[in-house]
């Protein structure tokens, strides 16, 4: 085969290194992808009766405060100034997310200051004081107390993990931050924004290189087809960003995983909520929140009498489905260790990104991700002809 280089999916992370060792190193890379289209879980379309952007996998914010990321992106793509904001609809009344002065005050019904809610939420989180924070429920707690979890992070983190919140990471509700004052706004980072022309132009900028060769409808254990890991791995370098255990064909168990299902509609209404993203916290709801794609872009000339929605559910992923969030429970993270371990024998193969690592990368993090790895792995292994390692 002609290229010096196979990579396996061609989301953030397989497009990043390809683009870097097509242009900066002068490699022939090949990028074979088994959905019909680039992108990954970024790729998003024109809906076509309205135009509307539709994020295909789930709304996507881009946000960051990593400057080599930032200063990176935006060779690509200029952003626009959006800056994302929730809601969250809970016992029939909509507060702000995440979990500020405002939602604290709205819920009590109450005209707190900054330092009477602090005391508040610490009086409502002294039963934990003292102890050892280990997972969701009591990181939950000691943030925020019980009502508020009850009411807020419970029954939606119910919904969209079926996991008791006892058992999974501590790390899944630290990325929201809690606010005492009035700042309703969702991220903390420095540069925050939607791709001017929508992410299916920013990732066809990053393809379009002479050297980079994107193959549609072709997966990587599919034997039928040219290049298959049966006949490339040990022949030419692979940056592989599928699912790990599929790799290794499940030979330490499966990786539990956690799916989506989206419902589109397109309505006959100018706006249906006012706002991009609707959280619904309620148990009984059977979808965890509302996004309305016109909202990511009011700079756009959308037409006024229509728009399109897509309610979001959640679910453990099944065979076949398409994998989203690592679940990541005590036995996800042994498997996580022995699947590394078998990573190390691969010759000249290096696992990256959302699936090949098993871990939640947001869009910076395996943009970022994957700039480490061209510094680290893969500039060596083509300059000094070194053996590629097992995933960071
Ligand atoms: P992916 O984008 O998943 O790309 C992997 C690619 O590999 C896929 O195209 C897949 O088809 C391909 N592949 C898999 N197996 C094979 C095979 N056997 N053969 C060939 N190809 C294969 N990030 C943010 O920053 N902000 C957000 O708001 C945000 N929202 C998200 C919402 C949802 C619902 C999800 C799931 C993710 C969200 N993310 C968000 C994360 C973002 O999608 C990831 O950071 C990004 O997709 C990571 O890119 P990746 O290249 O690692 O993986
Ligand atoms: N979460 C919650 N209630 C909300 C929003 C979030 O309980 O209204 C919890 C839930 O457990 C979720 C986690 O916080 O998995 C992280 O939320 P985020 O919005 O980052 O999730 P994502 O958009 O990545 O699904």
């Amino acid at each position: 085969m002609n290229s010096d280089l196979v990579v396996v999916g061609s989301g953030f992370y397989g497009l990043t290194i390809a683009e870097r060792c097509a242009r900066e190193l002068g490699l022939r890379v090949l990028v074979i992808d088994r959905r019909s289209h680039i992108g990954g879980n970024a790729y998003s379309e024109a809906e076509a009766s309205t135009g509307i952007e539709v994020h295909r996998y789930g709304a996507h914010l881009f946000h960051t405060s990593n400057e080599r990321v930032w200063d990176y992106v935006t060779r690509f793509t200029a952003f626009t100034d959006y800056q994302h904001r929730v809601y969250t609809n809970v016992g029939g009344e909509v507060f702000p997310m995440p979990i500020n002065l405002g939602t604290v005050n709205q819920f009590f019904r109450a005209a707190h200051g900054p330092e009477a809610a602090r005391a508040l939420v610490a009086e409502q989180a002294a039963e934990l004081a003292g102890t050892e924070v280990s997972n969701l429920e009591e990181k939950a707690i000691s943030l925020i107390g019980r009502p508020l979890y009850e009411a807020f992070i419970k029954g939606y983190t119910a919904k969209q993990w079926q996991t008791d919140p006892r058992e999974l990471p501590a790390s899944i509700i630290a990325r929201l931050p809690v606010r005492y004052t009035y700042n309703n706004r969702y991220f903390n980072d420095t540069y925050e924004g939607l791709p001017v022309d929508g992410y299916t132009a920013w990732l066809e900028r990053m393809a379009d290189h002479p050297r980079i060769e994107v193959r549609l409808d072709t997966d990587f254990f599919d034997t039928t087809q040219p290049v298959n890991k049966a006949a490339v791995v040990g022949q030419v370098p692979v940056v592989y960003t599928g699912p790990v255990d599929r790799y290794f064909d499940n030979a330490e168990g499966e990786l539990s995983w956690r799916t989506l299902d989206f419902e589109e509609e397109v309505l006959d209404v100018g706006d249906f909520q006012g706002t991009s993203v609707m959280n619904y916290g309620d148990e009984d709801v059977p979808y965890t929140r509302i996004h309305e794609f016109r909202h990511f872009h009011p700079e756009r000339d959308y037409p006024k009498d229509r728009t399109v929605i897509m309610r979001e559910y959640s679910r453990f992923a099944e065979t076949g489905d398409e994998p989203y969030y690592p679940v990541n429970t005590a036995t996800d993270r042994e498997r996580v260790l022995a699947y590394r371990e078998l990573a190390k024998g691969e010759k000249d193969v290096h696992f990256g990104g959302r699936l090949g690592t098993y871990q939640y990368l947001d869009m910076h993090m395996a943009i970022g991700a994957a700039l480490s790895a061209y510094d680290n792995t893969l500039t060596p292994l083509f300059r000094a002809g070194a053996r590629l390692g097992a995933p960071e």
